[in-house]
């Protein structure tokens, strides 16, 4: 028996939420898959996206060399570019789409340029964010120099909208506006919108989305009617059970005082595992019943009142996020996104959902 505490992965969902967010798009998309796929465990999810999704995206070389490594053949795009001539080679090598967002990249192509052949390079715009990219005003000079470049196959231009879950803000109108009179006339594909970007239907008909979150099942936008379904269930059991009585504590620090004669289940699954500290007192459920974390959370356990809970015993199923427990309403209680949240989950095993269903 190994310690019962897993992630397991909705591999259908996925797809499913894939398909849902490409075609509210229109047009092709990327799955990103940066970070492990947000925790969800980036090979599993690229195998099963595989013959839906038009390519891949991921933040860097080594995350794209998992992929390749794993047999994953559609197009991956590096979003952060390269970060030295030797990164730049190797992305040549393994076909890797890039994404030049400085001039120092730029120069790095020029340099080994008599190398490199079927080089496919992104553009990519500062259009309001401040985070990456080259001033979108002169797009066209960017364009015509990376043109005299024989190893360039083909050019295209992305941005990235910095409020775009925000209904009421303006701000992606004029990011939209900037971009699209830069790269008018350009003749390039173009890519805008990432999770919210698609959802709040800011710029529809560009030519790539590069859908995240919400592909994990997790809506940006507050107050939207899409129907999204979560992937991943994060689950443990309950490991021992206790009697406690009331005004006696639970757990680190002095102040976790129960205030009533409780039955507390010991759950094998802690921060260390990604679940956050600032969770106390978050909803969860045992055995399908909703209760609450119970005192601190540890490094490798946490506590829940099971006081009120009918069987519920040794072995108990406690399920952290999921279908039932949004990973959403966990963030918000910590006070934390959800994309950290879903980004922190390690140490437990990644099991295909379909194998637990039923
Ligand atoms: C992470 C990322 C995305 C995906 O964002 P979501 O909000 O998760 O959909 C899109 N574009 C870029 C450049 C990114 O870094």
């Amino acid at each position: 028996m190994s310690r019962p505490s897993y992630a397991l992965i909705d591999l259908d969902a996925l797809a499913s939420n894939y398909k849902k967010l490409r075609a509210l798009h229109g047009g092709k998309a990327f799955a990103v898959l940066k970070a492990n796929a947000y925790g969800h465990g980036a090979v599993m999810c690229a195998t099963r996206l595989e013959p839906d999704a038009d390519a891949f995206a991921v933040a860097f070389l080594e995350e794209a060399l998992k992929l390749r490594e794993a047999n994953i053949q559609k197009p991956i795009l590096l979003m952060e570019g390269v970060f030295d001539i030797k990164e730049l080679r190797k992305a040549v090598k393994h076909g890797f789409w890039i994404v030049v967002h400085q001039l120092k990249q730029l120069e790095m192509i020029e340099q080994c340029a008599s190398e490199m052949r079927g080089l496919n390079v992104w553009l990519k715009l500062e259009t309001g964010m401040n985070r990456l990219g080259l001033n979108y005003t002169l797009a066209s000079e960017y364009k015509e120099r990376l043109s005299a470049i024989k190893s360039i196959s083909k050019i295209s231009f992305m941005t990235h909208l910095a409020c775009a879950e925000d209904h009421e803000s303006d701000f992606s109108i004029k990011q939209v506006e900037r971009f699209v009179n830069a790269t008018s006339g350009l003749d390039c594909e173009l890519s805008v919108c990432n999770s919210a970007g698609v959802i709040n239907a800011v710029g529809r008909n560009f030519d790539w989305a590069r859908i995240g979150i919400a592909m994990y099942g997790v809506n940006p936008v507050r107050e939207s009617l899409i129907s999204l379904t979560p992937v991943m269930t994060l689950r443990s059991e309950i490991f021992t059970v206790r009697e406690v009585k009331k005004g006696e504590v639970v757990g680190y620090g002095c102040a976790n005082k129960v205030d009533r004669d409780s039955r507390i289940g010991i759950v094998a699954l802690g921060y260390a595992d990604g679940y956050p500290r600032s969770a106390m007192g978050c909803k969860v459920l045992v055995n399908g019943q909703l209760t609450k974390t119970l005192g601190a959370i540890s490094m490798d356990m946490l506590a829940v009142d099971i006081t009120d809970l009918k069987n519920v015993d040794i072995g108990a199923q406690v399920e952290l996020w999921g279908g039932g427990t949004h990973v959403s309403e966990v963030a918000q209680h910590a006070s934390m996104s959800p994309y950290e949240l879903l980004c922190n989950v390690k140490r437990v095993d990644f099991l295909e959902f379909p194998r637990w269903r039923g």
